[in-house]
């Protein structure tokens, strides 16, 4: 293809000429991907695509090394630096930060042996960088290590088309049925974005993520995927790197992804995180007990614990928690049995029962899960 088509110096006309065998319709980009994509790859080569939190807390960066084999423990996997004046983490004269390696996933866009690394940030005299919130929720978990924690975490999240405007509602700048209850778990004309959300199951399936399932959201356009239950740390690794997954497929679809709690304003529903929990006693016989002492401690700590909740110490949160599109209020906290505007919720069934979890339903779309978990798992120190 190359040899017989290099002459031709404008790309549209290399893709006009080739439709013919295994490149797509004139002007395919696809094709024409696809064509490197299956290049003969040398074997002692492995893209490791490196994942980090930036300044922003909510944004993820990354960016690519070929290693010369597939590690195969974290130790292999090498500590790197970028230039932290270029993401607002640090000054220009002391530009750099350390990428330290903490989890290896497959990467589902290069297929194995290649991979994508999560990271942990560090500045120039070693500490963690300010939304490197990782460390210390790691230690936390590490003191209730021999509770056997459990986290699952359901992560909301919105849609747009390049105009920003929600996927699904109607052109221009127009409003979906606010009282509509179409669109959760809905089908055809009542939700967007099915595409995006199955290559995205898919990916987060394939990268070693314990992706638990996914659902259409209240309001359309937004749509929800759940991890866990997962042991400590990796629920919330899990979290950061099915936000990068979805991003990245995004980038394919033209679609931009968005976490923000409350993305269209007072009339619309808001994008929540819940995080439900348990522990090895509040899974086991009469654990509903543990349960009910550990919502206590969480909403007693509500005023402080809410701050640690979404990305603006709750002032993104107090737009989504106001009482209506099932949520609590933000001045307050409530445990309910199957109260989807309680803050805390235990389920019908856990109390039929006497065991299970509890969910924590006031994180906001854009926590940091490694915030979230920190102040859980505190509870049961
Ligand atoms: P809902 O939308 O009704 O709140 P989901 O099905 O979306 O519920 O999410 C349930 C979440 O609870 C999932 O992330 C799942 O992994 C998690 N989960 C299930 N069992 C446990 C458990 N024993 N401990 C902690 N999390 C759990
Ligand atoms: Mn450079
Ligand atoms: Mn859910
Ligand atoms: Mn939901
Ligand atoms: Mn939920």
């Amino acid at each position: 293809f190359l040899s017989k088509n290099l002459v031709y110096k404008n790309m549209k006309h290399v893709y006009y000429l080739s439709t013919s065998s295994i490149f797509g319709h004139p002007g395919s980009h696809d094709a024409y991907y696809n064509y490197f994509l299956n290049l003969p790859f040398p074997k002692n080569k492995i893209f490791a695509t490196y994942v980090w939190i930036d300044a922003s807390g909510i944004n993820l960066r990354s960016k690519d090394r070929i290693l010369d084999k597939e590690p195969c423990d974290l130790e292999m996997v090498p500590k790197w630096s970028y230039d932290g004046s270029s993401t607002g983490q640090s000054d220009l004269k002391d530009s750099d930060i350390t990428l330290l390696p903490v989890a290896v996933y497959r990467d589902p866009f290069r297929k194995s042996p290649h991979i994508i690394v999560l990271c942990e940030t560090y500045s120039s005299e070693g500490l963690p960088t300010p939304t490197n919130h990782r460390v210390s929720s790691a230690i936390t978990l590490s003191k209730i290590c021999d509770q056997e924690p459990w986290f699952g975490i359901e992560q909301e999240y919105t849609m747009f088309d390049r105009d920003h405007w929600p996927l699904g509602w109607p052109k221009p700048r127009g409003y979906p049925d606010q009282d509509s209850k179409n669109s959760y778990c809905g089908v055809g004309e009542h939700v967007a974005g099915r595409e995006i959300a199955e290559c995205h199951a898919r990916a987060c399936i394939y990268s070693g993520m314990d992706y638990d399932g996914s659902n259409a959201e209240v309001m359309n356009g937004s749509w929800e995927f759940q991890v866990g239950p997962t042991l400590g740390i990796k629920a919330a690794d899990d979290i950061w790197i099915g936000r990068y997954l979805l991003n990245r497929i995004a980038e394919h679809f033209d679609v931009i992804i968005s976490f923000h709690p409350k993305p269209m304003g007072d009339g619309h529903a808001g994008i929540g995180c819940h995080h439900n929990f348990s522990t090895k006693k509040m899974r086991a016989d009469q654990g509903v007990t543990e349960i009910k002492r550990i919502c206590k401690i969480l909403c007693d700590q509500h005023e402080k614990i809410i701050k640690s909740y979404d990305l603006k110490d709750g002032e993104d949160n107090k737009k989504r928690l106001v009482g209506k599109f099932e949520t609590s209020s933000y001045d307050s906290c409530r445990v309910g049995i199957s109260d989807r505007s309680a803050s805390i919720r235990i389920q019908k069934k856990v109390i039929s029962e006497g065991k299970g979890y509890f969910e924590d339903r006031r994180p906001a779309g854009n926590c940091d899960p490694y915030m979230v978990c920190g102040v859980i798992a505190k509870t049961c120190i």
